[in-house]
Parts: structure tokens; sequence; C-alpha cells
């Protein structure tokens, strides 16, 4: 989703909601792709353009311990803020040091590009299919079957 910035929105000043609901590409190559859906809150004056909501999204990922397929269901804040004060060509540039986008009149702020980053950030590092995993019961010793024996030697000395 493209907003393109023009005189006729900053003149109308308008603030209104839009639905997001897009293939978000996770890495950028078409190789992971997740379906995302927001309404997204926009807002824009002379001077910026301010973009918030909650994007809810279903991630495609292989679990780490059983490598099964699923689906993981990712939720995250976009708060963006676009400054019109310039920028270099067609597209709005991100600005690292302040945390801003910046756009020129005409240019075009890619809010998927928002999208994409919130989600990329939201997902956890470690993919797991769930409770029941198989890989789970199998590597990851629980806390219901005791301590940790590695601890064993520990708790003796405590207990002298
Ligand atoms: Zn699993």
């Amino acid at each position: 989703m493209y907003l393109v910035v023009d005189e006729l929105l900053l003149k109308e000043r308008p603030s209104w909601t839009a639905r997001f609901d897009e293939l978000v590409d996770l890495e950028g190559d078409g190789s992971w792709c997740a379906r995302a859906v927001a309404d997204l809150s926009l807002t824009a004056d002379a001077q910026r353009v301010r973009v918030l909501g909650e994007v809810i999204a279903g991630a495609p990922r292989a679990c780490d311990l059983c490598l099964a397929h699923y689906l993981e269901t990712v939720r995250a804040s976009v708060g963006e803020l676009c400054l019109v004060d310039g920028g270099e060509g067609l597209e709005a540039s991100w600005d690292e040091d302040n945390e801003v986008w910046h756009v020129g009149l005409g240019g075009r702020i890619d809010v998927t590009e928002m999208v994409r980053q919130a989600l990329v950030l939201a997902l956890p590092t470690a993919a797991r299919c769930g409770e029941n995993c198989v890989g789970a019961t199998l590597s990851e010793p629980r806390a219901e079957r005791g301590p940790d024996p590695r601890w064993a030697a520990l708790s003796r000395l405590r207990d002298v």
C-alpha cells in the first residue's frame, strides 16, 4: 500500500482509517510472505503524515524442534511518522538517527514497508509449532519432570 503525498492531501488535512490487507514479503525476496491485516489510522497535516495501527499476520514457519510447518500468528504495532520536508527521490526515506521518515511533495510513503518492519521485529526468534510439539518433549526437559540434574550438586551443598 502506497500513500501519495500530494498538495491536495496536505491541504485537506484528512484523518481516516485505511484497511490494510496484503501479502507482505518479509525477506524482500519473495521467499517468505505473511498475510497481514490491519485497520490503519492515517493522519495528514501540512508538515507530517502519521501511520498508526495494530497489525495481525499469519507467517508460515517451520518449527525449530520438530520441523513441522505451521502458521505463526504475529501481532505488531505500527507507529510511524513521516515528515513532509523534502527528501530524495520518489520514495520516502528513513532517517535512522531521528527515527522518522522524510518525503517530498509528490513523493509516496510505502505503508507496506512500515508494516513489514513492524512484523519482522515482532516475530519471535524461536519457532515453536505449539504446546504439543513432539520435538519439545524429546529434547527439552520439562519443569514437571523435576529439577535439572545439573543442579543436584548445588542443592546438596545448600542442604548441608
Ligand atoms: Zn514442533
